[in-house]
């Protein structure tokens, strides 16, 4: 079955070659490694301890934004949710690159911390300034400047709706999301329900948010985005959902009941969520470097333990079996990180590219290889691998859930062979 060819949407608008733009030179420039390593001592220093607390307690009744907060202010006094905005609005005009180097550092601390508060918030920042008009610009964007960061989320799946419906070919009006804005004067109304898997849902200074501005056409067609702040009467949330892993994220549900938004929050016109989605490769290629952080992570971890378990009179590492595992994580991890560079370098120089293709592999693949390399490192660590006082079980928990957010393996390698 064909699936649905969201490029045809974006084509009319922004032509492209066939060709693609190789980066070569993958040297990092003094600026860079400034950044990767102002990232990295963040994470070391700011993350971990915060995240171990949070690991140990295992207890649900936690709430994991209560220590995560200060993580996020100060990330973001560090410039990494505004690294991608242009400087006019307070950002500091990175490269989509840039914040991949940041986010594999986040990520090897903690790969919820990065998508969820980092990445999310970055990209969505990013989305506005391509998708909002200057006046939608100024407004939604201007806690950057003022120094006071908001946290976003971005909401479109929903409880009994496969969210793969996305990708449905069918132009079945009957197919997909239910939430719906009806247009009222200079006003929508929301009314509808999200999933649980909402990421930051009732913890975030802001929405963006799905719903259908006409019920009797497919989809594609008729998604249409929302900007909905915190405050607007009508915007409820349910409880935190419990997670195999990601444990200092949150995640919940939310009630849309009679929120009544201006009209002015609409972005882009009604019917084009799709299209304008397509705009932003940097979700995935965002997520895929958080992954490759934690498939590296994994890796050094087993690499450390493999120095010092001694079996058979030496240290595991000199068995060829385990020395192997580890050549093929080191190998793995190198794969993944290149697919990623590759395809950021691809999201600055063809846009078109990297959300059709590029993005979608790149996530596929990191996600894939934090999973072998966490499932390995399990297995190097033996029995210690699968008690709760090694990290090996939290590296693959954490990794699977890769498999799922942002769009499931299957759905996104089905979209990148329809552009293939
Ligand atoms: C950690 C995390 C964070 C998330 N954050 C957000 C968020 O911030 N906002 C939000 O809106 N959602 C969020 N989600 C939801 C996420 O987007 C969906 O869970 C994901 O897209 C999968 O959709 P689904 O769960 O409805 O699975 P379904 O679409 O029901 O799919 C179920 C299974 O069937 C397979 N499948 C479905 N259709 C096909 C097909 N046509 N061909 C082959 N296989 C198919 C899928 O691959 C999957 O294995 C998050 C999910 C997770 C895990």
């Amino acid at each position: 079955m064909q699936i649905p060819n969201y490029s045809k949407l974006w084509r009319s608008e922004h032509p492209t070659t066939k060709e693609e733009q190789i980066m070569i030179d993958f040297s990092l420039t003094l600026e860079q490694r400034m950044l990767q390593s102002k990232a990295r001592n963040f994470a070391l220093r700011d993350i971990k301890p915060i995240v171990q607390i949070i690991e140990e307690s295992d207890n649900p009744e936690i709430e994991p934004w209560d220590f995560c907060q200060s993580i996020f202010r100060k990330g973001a006094e560090l410039g990494f949710t505004s690294l991608l905005l242009p400087t006019k609005y307070g950002g500091l005009g990175g490269k989509c690159i840039d914040i991949v180097l940041v986010l594999e550092e986040l990520g090897a601390a903690d790969v919820s911390i990065a998508c969820s508060y980092f990445n999310l918030t970055a990209a969505m920042s990013l989305f506005v300034t391509r998708a909002g008009t200057s006046e939608q610009q100024e407004r939604i964007l201007s806690h950057v400047r003022s120094g006071e960061p908001h946290l976003f989320s971005a909401a479109e799946s929903e409880p009994n709706v496969a969210t793969s419906d996305l990708f449905c070919p069918i132009p079945d009006a009957n197919i997909g999301i239910k939430t719906f804005a009806q247009r009222d004067g200079d006003a929508y109304v929301l009314n509808g329900k999200k999933s649980s898997l909402v990421t930051n849902a009732g913890i975030a200074d802001a929405y963006f948010i799905i719903a259908r501005t006409a019920l009797d056409k497919p989809l594609g067609e008729s998604m249409s985005i929302f900007y909905v702040p915190a405050n607007t009467p009508g915007l409820k949330f349910g409880e935190r959902t419990q997670m195999i892993g990601w444990k200092p994220s949150h995640h919940a549900p939310i009630h849309l009941d009679n929120v009544r938004i201006p009209a002015k929050n609409l972005l882009g016109q009604e019917g084009e969520a799709a299209k304008l989605l397509m705009l932003l490769p940097e979700v995935a290629i965002g997520l895929a470097a958080s992954y490759v952080g934690l498939a590296r992570a994994a890796y050094e971890y087993a690499l450390d333990y493999a120095k010092k378990r001694v079996s058979w009179g030496r240290p595991i590492i000199e068995h060829q079996a385990v020395a192997l595992k580890l050549a093929d994580m080191m190998i793995n991890t190198q794969a993944a990180r290149l697919t990623v560079w590759e395809a950021a370098n691809t999201a600055d120089t063809n846009p078109q590219l990297a959300a059709m293709v590029k993005a979608p592999a790149a996530k596929t693949f990191a996600v894939d290889v934090a999973i072998k390399n966490a499932q390995t490192a399990v297995e190097i660590l033996g029995g210690y691998g699968v008690t709760k006082e090694s990290q090996a079980g939290k590296f693959l928990n954490d990794a699977f859930i890769g498999y799922s957010c942002d769009f499931t393996r299957e759905v996104l390698r089905l979209g990148l062979v329809n552009c293939l």
